[in-house]
């Protein structure tokens, strides 16, 4: 699959400039996405084994997706974000029927980000369940035909729900726009007056922060990301050359250290990836080695912007240009919650565990590998 998706990159790259400056869904991407099955679920998820070949595979889809277009890699990235919780926390017949529903052409949000003056409430009527409320951040907003939505109950506890969308909610623009990652149409949504069943409750109370879900599945973004370290080092490049600046030392000195941060990324994204998905391995060990790897990827696609707009100069800042949008997507994309945290959390571990390593996660677990789903095994070879 990530091998067809890799065929559909140049598509997606030459049409980013007008997704971008028009602020507009990428639907085209998602149906061509949705058609050779990327929107279905990739990984053992619901029965959570262990496989290698199935994890790289995601990653690779991911990369892939990242390097044509940032804003269709979050979109992407939502929705399995969404079939990895529903598959978690599910019942058979949530997940049943999330899967039907994905078969039939459904695109899930995940809309968890509550707006500063106060989040979504829910209370039950009977079988009915009465939502009060926004969210904020929300991407694919006006678009997906679900979502997996957080509220609070009258007591204080906060619910994970998946809703069907066209119920009523008010889809808005944000009061002041992002600057980047404008395909990815990222609004504030009111569901306030909005009545869903109360079958549409996911597990218990706290099971999004549960981990090591919550934060492992930050991995997802990360291989996003690395797509997008990927095309803008492709791209800049192309320029230097094309304006025959390559030869030049100090060019060549810093596209070495812009490789040295890709190379670097992708070693983790792997790393990650594998250490995310294998449900044997020790809770704590998977999110620090998810968290450092969260903060890698991001040291080096800021240190890879930092290099390639040195070496373009005023260029790469010329509105339309795909390092433009690129620098301006990933700077955008890379704000993620709590990144301080997430690297103090990792300190802290990994401090305590001398003899632990990321990549150990990954080497001393001893669960045995299965190999992937036929249609995925050929494309694991490289993530690229
Ligand atoms: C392109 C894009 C699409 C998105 N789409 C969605 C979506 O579809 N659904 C959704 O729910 N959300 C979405 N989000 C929002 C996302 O989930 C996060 O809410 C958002 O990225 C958080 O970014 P932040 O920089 O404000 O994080 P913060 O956590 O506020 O971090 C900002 C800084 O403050 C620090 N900090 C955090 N807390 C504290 C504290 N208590 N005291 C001191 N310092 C602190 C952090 O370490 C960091 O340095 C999207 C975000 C982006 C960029």
């Amino acid at each position: 699959m990530a091998g067809y998706v890799a065929g559909l990159v140049p598509w997606m790259q030459q049409r980013a400039e007008v997704l971008d400056r028009e602020s507009r869904f990428p639907a085209a991407e998602i149906d061509r996405l949705r058609a050779v099955g990327a929107l279905e679920p990739v990984l053992p998820v619901r029965d959570r084994q262990r496989n290698d070949a199935a994890a790289e595979a995601l990653a690779s889809l991911l990369v892939q997706v990242g390097r044509g277009n940032l804003s269709v890699g979050r979109v992407l990235e939502a929705h399995i974000n969404t079939l990895h919780l529903v598959a978690r926390y599910g019942t058979p017949s949530q997940w049943q029927t999330v899967c039907q529903s994905v078969r039939d052409g459904a695109l899930y949000a995940l809309w968890v980000t509550d707006p500063p003056d106060g989040g979504l409430l829910m209370q039950r009527h009977g079988d009915r369940i009465r939502l009060t409320g926004a969210k904020q951040f929300c991407s694919a907003a006006g678009f997906a035909t679900g979502t997996l939505l957080t509220a609070h109950d009258p007591e204080g506890n906060r619910w994970m729900l998946v809703v069907p969308l066209g119920i009523g909610e008010t889809v808005t623009p944000l009061p002041a726009p992002l600057s980047g990652m404008r395909a990815a149409v990222t609004g504030a949504v009111d569901f306030t007056g909005c009545e869903v069943s109360a079958d549409t409750v996911l597990g218990q109370p706290g099971d999004y922060l549960r981990e090591p879900d919550f934060s492992a599945g930050a991995w997802r973004g990360s291989a996003v990301a690395l797509g997008g370290l990927v095309a803008l080092v492709d791209h800049a490049v192309a320029q230097l050359r094309n304006a025959g600046r390559l030869d030049s030392p100090h060019t060549q000195a810093r596209m070495g250290e812009a490789f040295i941060a890709r190379e670097t990324a992708r070693h983790w994204v792997r790393t990650v990836a594998l250490a995310a998905e294998d449900p044997t391995l020790d809770t704590e060990h998977r999110v620090a080695t998810v968290n450092l790897g969260r903060i890698a990827v991001e040291t080096a696609c800021l240190d890879a912007m930092r290099l390639v707009q040195r070496s373009l100069g005023l260029t790469s800042f010329r509105q339309g240009s795909p390092v433009e949008r690129i620098c301006r997507d990933l700077a955008t994309y890379l704000r993620q919650p709590a990144p301080d945290d997430v690297l103090t959390y990792a300190a802290r571990w990994f401090a305590e565990h001398p003899d632990a390593s990321a990549d150990g996660a990954v080497r001393n677990t001893s669960a045995p590998e299965t190999s992937a789903p036929e249609t995925l095994a050929p494309e694991t070879a490289a993530l690229r």
